[in-house]
């Protein structure tokens, strides 16, 4: 293919305004691009959170989508790691300088120049990057990763976010056997982070507002469930775990939560609420807890996490949508009501 195609899209066409189907265009394939026609595409709350111009000035009209699986149907002559029929994801980004010391050691979402995000981005051709609520994609070979067969497109579709923001942090701080892990929030990342806790072998603890989803938890690997609303949680808990991932998309009383870690436990973040929080730093220093936050992970630690994900058959758990639901389903996630990723049927764009 020589020159670009049109293809359909759903956008927000301002932050104020609901998502409608348009179309977009998507650049020729270059030398190292793969065409991807996209089947499947998850619902990040990061979608929502940038539609709306939650964490600043966002670029309109905006499709979303960084939770993309489909397949190959075009290869550039210089294309080495897929063909056509391929099965394939895009996650958080589609580029990076590739040249920086943070590209070099597999960091590429901290390029020191900048990623380009898959969406809400400027490409290094100086054009709009727009997401998965799309029907084809056109993606450097190298921001392209590869879905195992084990893994149905659907349920693998979540994980190009979800799944690598919560592997990339439980694999750093050290989940595993012997460890009490505890999971802050039922949500998309949540329903993964569990999944991924269990299967690295940690005991883990789902702290969700209320008890309305426990016996999901339960059944997604997690060994107990608490109801954060419930003072005698944080009493209960105080000094119990190693590691506590925030997946908390609203602003969180962080003190509270750190005083249900050890001694030299650690609190990590990948929460990414719109507002600033305010801490009482005497909660880190007594106990000498640490407090930390993970963004993503790079391309070859997402291709690790897929194979895992594949290995120990964790897809995720969706509620699958038509295209025009996605204006309802937004609002569903912002009031905590999906089990557990809503991702769209990209035949329905
Ligand atoms: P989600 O599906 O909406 O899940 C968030 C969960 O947080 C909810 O299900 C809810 O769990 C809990 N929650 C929501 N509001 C709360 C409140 N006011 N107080 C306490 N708990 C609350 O969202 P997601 O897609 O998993 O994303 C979660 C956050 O991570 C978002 O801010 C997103 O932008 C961010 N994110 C960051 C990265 C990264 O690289 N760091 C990547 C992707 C997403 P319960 O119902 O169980 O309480
Ligand atoms: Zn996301
Ligand atoms: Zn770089």
């Amino acid at each position: 293919m020589t020159t670009s195609t049109t293809v359909a899209a759903y956008a927000a066409p301002t932050a104020k305004a609901p998502l409608e189907r348009t179309t977009i265009e998507r650049r020729a394939v270059g030398e190292h691009d793969v065409l991807i026609d996209i089947k499947f595409a998850g619902i990040c709350h990061s979608d929502i959170h940038q539609a709306r111009n939650g964490w600043g000035e966002g670029i309109f009209p905006m499709v979303p989508g960084h939770e993309i699986a489909g397949v190959v149907t075009e290869v550039g002559p210089g294309v080495t790691k897929f063909k056509v029929g391929d099965r394939v994801g895009v996650g958080c980004m589609v580029d990076s300088c590739r040249e920086c010391a943070s590209c070099k050691a597999g960091f590429e979402q901290h390029c020191e120049r900048g990623n380009v995000p898959t969406y809400n981005g400027i490409g290094r051709d100086g054009e709009p990057t727009y997401g998965g609520y799309s029907q084809q994609v056109v993606v450097d070979e190298a921001f392209t990763v590869r879905i195992p067969d084990g893994l149905s497109l659907d349920v693998a579709a979540p994980l190009l976010c979800a799944g690598i923001t919560t592997y990339s942090p439980l694999k750093q701080w050290g989940a595993a056997p012997g460890k009490k892990v505890a999971v802050v929030g039922l949500g998309g990342l949540g329903h993964m982070a569990v999944k991924i806790a269990h299967a690295l072998g940690a005991e883990v603890t789902v702290l969700s507002q209320s008890l309305r989803k426990k016996d999901d938890g339960l059944k997604l690997g997690a060994d107990h469930y608490y109801a954060t609303s419930d003072e005698k949680t944080f009493q209960e808990l105080a000094g119990t775990f190693d590691l506590i991932l925030s997946t908390v998309s609203a602003p969180l009383d962080f003190g509270a939560y750190l005083s249900l870690l050890k001694t030299g436990g650690a609190l990590v973040n990948v929460g990414a609420p719109e507002e600033p929080i305010a801490l009482n730093l005497f909660s880190l220093i007594g106990g000498n807890k640490t407090l930390a936050g993970s963004m993503i992970g790079g391309i070859a630690e997402t291709q690790e996490m897929l194979d895992f994900c594949a290995e120990h058959n964790l897809g995720a758990e969706i509620e699958l949508i038509e295209a025009a639901e996605v204006n309802e389903a937004y609002e569903r996630v912002l009031n905590s009501d999906v089990r557990y990723r809503f991702v769209i049927d990209a035949a329905t764009i």
